[in-house]
């Protein structure tokens, strides 16, 4: 979806959410639990409505203390590893 076609339809009306940290209203989050908030990369298909989101990969200054998402999701009760 970041290579701007839709997985879903094909479509290139694709868009990326440009929220940034610290005070715009649609920065989209990840609750971690244990207090861990990771910024999300959203992007939108305009065509069939697909939404896909990516999280960043450390804990902002503003939230957290530096931690991996990997860190935090797997240290976190509020996560299950998805059985293949
Ligand atoms: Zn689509």
């Amino acid at each position: 979806m970041n290579s701007g076609k839709c997985p879903k339809c094909n479509s290139t009306e694709v868009y990326k959410s440009k929220g940034t940290l610290g005070g715009s209203q649609h920065t989209v989050l990840l609750m971690c639990g244990n207090g861990d908030v990771f910024e999300i990369e959203s992007y939108v298909c305009l065509s069939c409505r697909h939404i896909e989101m990516f999280a960043m990969e450390k804990t902002e200054p503003l939230w957290g203390k530096g931690k991996s998402l990997t860190e935090a999701v797997t240290k976190s009760d509020k996560w299950a590893k998805v059985k293949p």
